[in-house]
């Protein structure tokens, strides 16, 4: 059923791509949309899954998941979720299964959504808390100068403020979570991990540690060897991997992302426990999951690197990669939270920087100079506001806003129209995405536009 309904909505989002219109490749009708990322909720539907006689793992108390694994005398926690209140509940949850001490407590990673809830399994003792020597060097250094602006954009990501009618979810995590206790439950690593394949015994449980940069540099992997289970923090969820985040990230080493994968399936796991969505329960589907994933953004590098050394450009390469034709239908490369063409921008970026290598490129007009050039091959403001609105009208969404914001720097042109324009072209695009970062920024941005509350400069 869930292959069927994917591979429809991708079939109809080439039909949408071929029909003029210039839609994105996460673009499809917008009741296929919407029935994709309902679909997609049962990624995190809130609930403790045993995935081994001493393991647990508690999806969808918050964005992230954390597990608990029972020893002989105590639990070790592996992530804490964002804060303490969702990170309590999760804990209140693993008391129905086993009520020894946490003894140990796993950092895979320091996103905020897995360190942030630590304190509330601290309540009788303090546990050693592991993680990887480089912790916290994620996002850390010069980001912080444009956090203003990433708090924006991290907002309309997760589509943090949107109204419940238009809220779906966040791609492998569901809308709506509690996020003002964020951080409050954190609590430094006691024990850094540098050496790969460290091995320790906690509560008589054996555990090996591997480094594993990928969504972060700090991430690391945990084995349990007796029981093969894999904890693979954020290098792996049922979606194709965030590669780069629209809210404003650093380069993500891609080819590390994938060699920490193709590591991980090397290790042939009994049950593979992602950092968001459902554990994978089956050997041979963890495995392979594992050898896809890992392959899949291989490729997407691999292509981009080709792409540019013909000599093209960010654009027209984002256009053109795409997943290989075994990989494109599997349930957990869908583009719910990252995209392929934001890859190969982030990518392109990565290894050249801004500039595509275009002679054209290297001092392109002022915006209102070239708006006023661009109205004037139209033959005049009025006629570029008059395409402006035909494209609307056609539903070709991203060439109305591309017109609305040519029409926006021009003293001569209806501005409240341009701006009304590109508030239902944003709205018409939302609509169809089943890529949830794009659809909550589309419908956030296009909230806060008629609210008023951008400036001059965003608009
Ligand atoms: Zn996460």
């Amino acid at each position: 059923m869930k292959k069927a309904l994917t591979t429809l909505a991708l079939s109809l989002a080439v039909v949408l791509a071929m029909s003029g219109t210039s839609a994105a490749r996460t673009q499809v009708e917008p009741q296929t949309a919407l029935k994709m990322l309902n679909n997609q909720n049962r990624q995190f539907e809130q609930q403790v899954v045993k995935v081994a006689d001493n393991v647990f793992v508690a999806v969808g108390f918050h964005g992230a998941n954390t597990s608990m694994i029972v020893g002989d005398n105590g639990v070790i926690i592996v992530d804490t979720l964002k804060g303490p209140a969702s990170a309590a509940k999760a804990m209140q949850a693993f008391r129905e299964y086993s009520d020894k001490p946490v003894k140990a407590i796993i950092y895979t990673h320091s996103h905020g959504d897995h360190i942030g809830g630590a304190a509330a399994f601290m309540e009788n003792g303090t546990p050693e808390i592991y993680a990887t020597a480089d912790f916290g060097s994620a996002e850390g250094g010069i980001n912080k100068d444009v956090n203003p602006v990433k708090g924006k954009r991290n907002v309309r990501q997760f589509g943090r403020k949107l109204p419940p009618d238009q809220q779906t979810n966040r791609g492998v995590a569901p809308a709506g979570t509690h996020d003002t206790d964020g951080g409050n439950g954190f609590v430094l690593p006691t024990i850094l991990v540098s050496e790969d394949g460290y091995k320790a015994v906690i509560a008589g449980v054996e555990l090996e540690f591997y480094l594993s940069p990928g969504e972060t540099d700090d991430a690391l992997f945990v084995w349990m060897p007796n029981e093969k289970v894999l904890f693979a923090g954020d290098n792996f969820y049922s979606s194709f991997p965030n590669l780069y985040a629209i809210r404003g990230t650093a380069y993500r080493d891609v080819l590390n992302w994938s060699g920490s994968v193709a590591k991980m399936a090397t290790f042939k796991p009994q049950v593979l426990v992602p950092g968001h969505t459902m554990p994978i329960l089956d050997p041979a589907i963890a495995e392979t999951a594992l050898q896809n994933y890992s392959e899949a953004i291989r490729s997407v590098y691999d292509q981009t690197v080709k792409g540019i050394n013909a000599g093209k450009g960010p654009d027209q390469i984002a256009h053109e990669v795409e997943l290989p034709a075994h990989l494109k239908d599997q349930p957990y490369l869908i583009e719910f939270y990252g995209t392929v063409p934001h890859a190969v921008r982030a990518i392109y970026a990565g290894l050249l920087g801004w500039y595509d290598g275009n002679p054209t490129t290297l001092n392109p007009l002022e915006p209102r100079l070239k708006a006023r050039k661009m109205a004037e091959l139209a033959g005049g403001t009025q006629k570029l506001a008059d395409q402006m609105s035909t494209a609307l009208a056609k539903n070709d969404y991203q060439w109305a806003l591309e017109l609305s914001d040519q029409l926006k720097w021009l003293d001569d042109g209806d501005r409240e129209l341009a701006r009304s324009v590109k508030v239902q072209a944003l709205r018409g695009l939302g609509a169809r995405e089943y890529n949830a970062p794009n659809r909550n920024y589309y419908l956030s941005y296009a909230n806060e536009l008629e609210s008023g509350e951008l400036s001059e400069v965003w608009f």
